[in-house]
């Protein structure tokens, strides 16, 4: 089954929004192409509406680095998806580093999940295991109760709008990353056996699934070429023009 590959660039807290604009207006000619692959980036809340404004119109697309599940309230700090409706198409959740630092639970990411979904938006939901989890042997058996709880209570037909993205910890930010063999057998094994128990072989086959943890122009095409890899979610590379570029241009010829 064909599916479009999505490449996500993650900023995390980089980038004021003059910056962030500056960027994203230099960074839009140069992926324009490339057709065949969905692009993404994720500036911070205080530059992603100045983000979404310069890139209307282009091919290049916003995603929001979080959302909350309420629409409004005495939440303070917090943005909700639905304020974020007409700027982003999607929106991670749960990656690792609040899941880390800010207390984020499976729960609250099941949460999100489904206000993402129900205001038409697709969330990116990260997951992935520490190095001590990996080092124990209980990679697949946390990735699938972590995918579990994701999806709990998400229809069958929201799940086309799903994007999966595993992020082994150990990976992230490190310069240290999985091997496209052993991403691939987790994506497999972990995530999308996972989704075919839940759901049926439609839903896992269509599903996109995203490898992420210190992909670099060097290393993308091995995990391209991975039947179960479909895009990356990027941190570093995403900082730079030339880098991300070159993803982009990867993940369009590999998967093309
Ligand atoms: C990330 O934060 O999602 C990530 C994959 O970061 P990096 O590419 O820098 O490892």
């Amino acid at each position: 089954m064909a599916r479009t590959p999505i490449i996500c660039g993650n900023w995390k807290m980089n980038k004021r929004p003059d910056e962030a604009v500056a960027f994203a207006r230099e960074l839009a000619p140069k992926v324009a192409e490339f057709g065949n692959v969905e692009r993404a980036v994720a500036p911070t809340f205080l530059a992603l509406t100045a983000v979404a404004d310069a890139l209307r119109g282009t091919a290049l697309q916003v995603a929001a680095q979080d959302g909350h599940w309420a629409a409004e309230g005495a939440y303070t700090s917090e943005v909700s998806v639905t304020m974020l409706r007409p700027y982003v198409s999607y929106v991670i959740i749960g990656h690792s580093e609040r899941r880390a630092y800010l207390n984020e639970s499976d729960e609250n990411v099941n949460r999100k999940a489904k206000a993402i979904l129900a205001e038409g938006l697709r969330p990116i939901i990260a997951v992935g295991e520490s190095l001590a989890q990996n080092e124990a042997g209980e990679t697949v058996e946390f990735v699938r109760s972590q995918v579990m709880a994701a999806l709990a209570g998400i229809s069958a037909a929201d799940m086309a709008e799903v994007v999966i993205a595993y992020e082994p910890i150990w990976a992230i930010g490190t310069g240290r990353s999985a091997s496209g063999e052993l991403a691939d057998r987790i994506i497999k094994s972990a995530v999308r056996d996972t989704v075919r128990e839940l759901y049926d072989d439609a839903v896992a086959d269509s599903l996109r699934i995203q490898y992420g943890g210190s992909v670099k122009p060097g290393n993308m095409e091995e995990f391209m070429s991975q039947p179960n890899i479909d895009g990356a979610l990027v941190g570093g590379a995403s900082l730079q023009v030339a880098d991300f570029t070159a993803l982009i241009e990867i993940a369009a010829r590999v998967k093309g």
